[in-house]
């Protein structure tokens, strides 16, 4: 084992401070990685304060990550030392339900392993994330980054990026949709870059005029405003798909009677009970409401090829890491365009 410094929440109310952690020894299916960024995404607080009131402290929060590999194990084959490499929400799964050998390990049936607060088969405990110099894990959940990418703004690809991108894809968002993103943060603005890129037609619905230039900017084609409601009219029914990232629980009845018939809204953000929903407006047009968890690892992988292919990053502000809890403030304020990332130069400089 190895002691590498991080940074962690030792109670709820408690702000993130320097921590030593162990990382384990290689094992043959393992890689070694220096980190060198990490990208803060909401769940990173939702667990230090023990939202989900699951939470095993101390939490070393952090699943967006970029590094270069220093070692591997014996049976690693498809990375070698300097690789550039990321790790995102998961790292590791049981491989052998359904779910698993369908590349979907963010659903497997006995739990996959979080990069972060879940039991670690390794080293007892729990799993410590990004916020650190540097981790271990197995060689089936580490992604290749494309190097000619921007890749400190990669990092929020590993949570922000697949989450969006894996229900565009999922329901085959494709050339000439209407495509609805509603919410503009972290994940919003994932969203309309990748149904940009898809060739959609991108709706930024958000209930903030001010966010219109940016929308524009990201690739939007056009802005509704959602408390609007002659504009939400004009709109009703012609959507053939809606991705909704708003955060927190809040009345879906105006997005469904923006959806065609037999169209679906991915619900991506909003982990907690939403307002009741009236099934006359599901029922009316055959319509459907849906879920969806990030992305498989394979879907990942494909995920940061298309980013390579189309030159696409996050909108990021890099900080150090002693500046963390400054940045929980302002995440909670939405006052971020549109992630931070964490510089590891400044743990590793402590
Ligand atoms: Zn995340
Ligand atoms: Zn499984």
């Amino acid at each position: 084992m190895s002691e590498v410094k991080a940074y962690a929440a030792s109670s709820k109310t408690a702000e993130l401070e320097p921590l030593n952690i162990e990382r384990r020894d290689i094992t043959k299916e393992d890689v070694e990685i220096d980190i060198l960024y990490c990208g803060v995404c909401h769940s990173d607080i939702h667990t230090v304060k023990n939202d989900w009131k699951n939470s095993q402290y101390p939490v070393v929060p952090g699943h967006e990550i970029i590094g270069r590999v220093t070692k591997v194990g014996d049976n690693v084959k498809n990375f070698k030392e300097g690789d550039l490499v990321g790790v995102g929400c998961m790292v590791d799964s049981c491989q052998t339900c359904d779910s698993c050998k369908e590349d979907l390990e963010q659903y497997c049936e006995n739990g996959a392993t979080y990069t972060y607060n879940s039991e670690d088969k390794h080293l007892g405990g729990y799993t410590f994330g990004g916020y650190s110099e540097k981790v271990v894990v197995d060689k089936k959940f580490v992604l290749s980054v494309p190097e000619n990418l921007d890749i400190k703004a990669v990092a929020p690809l590993l949570c922000a990026g697949i989450t969006t991108f894996s229900p565009l894809n999922h329901w085959n968002v494709k050339k000439g949709d209407k495509v609805g993103v509603i919410g503009l943060g972290g994940l919003g603005h994932m969203g309309i870059k990748f149904a940009h890129a898809m060739g959609a037609h991108v709706v930024m619905i958000t209930t903030s005029p001010g966010k219109s230039g940016d929308a524009k900017k990201l690739g939007a084609d056009e802005v509704l405003i959602s408390k609007d409601e002659e504009e939400m009219k004009k709109h009703a029914n012609s959507f053939d798909f809606l991705l909704n990232t708003v955060p927190v629980g809040h009345d879906v009845n105006p997005y469904i009677g923006l959806l065609k018939r037999d169209a679906t809204m991915v619900l991506v953000g909003a982990i907690e009970p939403l307002d009741p929903i009236h099934g006359g407006g599901l029922i009316a047009s055959r319509k459907t409401i849906a879920g969806s968890l990030i992305g498989g690892i394979k879907e990942t992988q494909e995920m940061l090829d298309f980013c390579g292919k189309h030159d696409i990053v996050s909108d990021v502000e890099m900080i150090d890491i002693q500046n963390i809890n400054d940045a929980y403030e302002r995440v909670q304020k939405s006052d971020v365009k549109y992630r931070f990332v964490i510089d590891m130069k400044s743990l590793k400089e402590s």
